[in-house]
This record gives C-alpha cells, structure tokens and sequence, in this order.
C-alpha cells in the first residue's frame, strides 16, 4: 500500500548533473521511499534555448546509475504548457501580474550592492496591473508578480527550521512569463506541483527565497502549498557551491574517474576540485 506522501525529482537539462544533484535527489527519492510514497520525475525543459534533450536523457541514466528509481514519469514541462497559459491567465484576471518591459540587464544596472541573489525589481517601475487588460496571450513582454511590500513570508521547512522572507526587501516583483514566450520557473513548478499532488517539495537552499515567492503564488491561486525540505548545498573545495560548469565533478566524470554510486551518495571520496 502506498501512503498519500508524494514527492518529485526536477532536474533542468541545461547540463550535466554534479555531486549536489545526487545529494539532494537521493534525498527525495529516500524520503518518498521511508514514507512509503510515490515519486515523480519531472524534466524541467521549458527554455528552448538553454535545455538539451541529451542533457535530460543524461540525468535519467545517471540518476538510474546512482540507484535511483521512480514511480511516475518523466514528465517533461514542454509539453504542458496550456496548463501554466490557464495559470497566467487566472493571475492576470485576478490582477496579481503586470506587463513589464524592463530587461533583466535594466534590473541588474538599477540595483545599488552587488547581489548573490537576483536584485529586487525597483518598484517604481511597476507598470499599472490595467495594462495586462490589453493582452490575451502572455508572449512578447515580461510578466511580473506584484509582491506586497514588507508582507512578511515564513515557513516551517523540514531540513532547515523556520524560514522567513519579506516582500520588497529579499526579493521584488517576479519574472512569471518572459517576453521570449517562456514561462518562469516559479509559476511551472507551482502549478505543476498542485497538478501533481506533491506533498514535500525537496530541493536544495538555494531555492529557499524562490519558496518565499511561490508561497505567494499558491495564495493567488487560492492553493494550499506543500512542505518543503531543502537540503544542504555541496561545495568545492574552495567552498563555492558546485555549479553546471564544474564539469569535472558531474557524475559521469566522477563515475568515468572510478567512482562507484555509493561513494557519489555519501561524498566519502575526496576530490580535489580541479
Ligand atoms: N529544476 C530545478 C533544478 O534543477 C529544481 C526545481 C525545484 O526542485 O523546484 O535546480
């Protein structure tokens, strides 16, 4: 008998899947497994620009070779992209989004202090939310989110403890939709994990602001949101946290190298980072 806990893997195929990945998919899939739930495997491929589909046929024979298994999919975003059209379109209706012309270049030349994370979008550029009358079809502008200022948004996250963000000051108005007809990453990942029933989201820290923005979309959505349990991020030996273009700790280079799928699980090897 499977329990009602649902969990998901959503790896983005813009390269090949390091270290970091393994940690944290291995989490979620033996989170799904000690719960007695399913575990979906979703291919985030939503950028035709930057997604490769040999990048996604990578990850699953990695993951596989790691000793990972799943119950549902791959479900590729691709080609679900009426369900997060009828998204935009409800949040538009509602009045929560806004057409925005500024580029992510404009956002990054108009904030003050270098940021790790994406700079606040200044609210004076906020166009009026009367303007998304004008469209019926998302393409062509950037749609934002109209975050409220200085609400304050707060979790309880399973690996990290209680989680608080506020409004205007982590984190502005968010890309939902961008003018190259892409929806964003927040918007396809809440609707998806509503339409997918997930139950724990786990991902790993870096997403922990991005959990911030999505509990705002749930609410505009009139949607409960699930747990969350973001796991610790793996870094190099300089202590940067691992990214895409460290080809030489990817999995396929770590297993080319001799590697086995227990050592990539537990990190026990040392690797030198070069
Ligand atoms: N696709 C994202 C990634 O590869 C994960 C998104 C999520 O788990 O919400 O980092």
């Amino acid at each position: 008998m499977l329990s009602g806990y649902r969990g998901r893997i959503a790896p983005t195929p813009t390269g090949l899947l390091h270290l970091g990945h393994a940690a944290t998919f291995w989490t979620a899939f033996q989170r799904a497994r000690e719960a007695g739930g399913t575990l979906v495997y979703r291919t985030e491929n939503l950028d035709p620009r930057r997604c490769k589909p040999e990048f996604a046929d990578a990850a699953m024979e990695d993951l596989r070779w790691l000793g990972l298994s799943w119950d549902e999919g791959p479900v590729e975003q691709s080609g679900r992209r009426t369900f997060y059209r009828e998204a935009w379109r409800q949040l538009k209706e509602a009045g929560f989004l806004y057409p925005c012309t500024r580029s992510r270049k404009d956002v990054a030349e108009a904030s003050l202090a270098p940021h790790e994370e994406e700079p606040v979008f200044p609210l004076e550029w906020r166009t009026p939310t009367t303007e998304a009358e004008n469209f019926s079809v998302p393409g062509g502008v950037n749609w934002r989110f109209r975050v409220p200022e200085g609400e304050l948004l707060s979790f309880v996250d399973g690996a990290v403890g209680r989680v608080a963000r506020t409004g205007q000051k982590d984190f502005g108005d968010f890309l939902v939709w961008n003018r190259e007809d892409v929806p964003a990453y927040e918007l396809a990942v809440v609707v998806d994990d509503l339409a997918m029933g997930i139950t724990e989201v786990v991902r790993g820290e870096d997403l922990l602001t991005s959990t911030a923005r999505q509990l705002l979309l749930y609410r505009a959505l009139g949607a409960e949101p699930p747990r969350f349990y973001h796991c610790p991020l793996v870094r190099d030996a300089d202590g940067r946290r691992l990214a895409k273009r460290d080809a030489a700790l990817s999995l396929r280079a770590l297993r080319e190298a001799g590697w086995r799928p227990g050592e990539v699980r537990s990190g026990k090897r040392e690797f030198s980072g070069g």
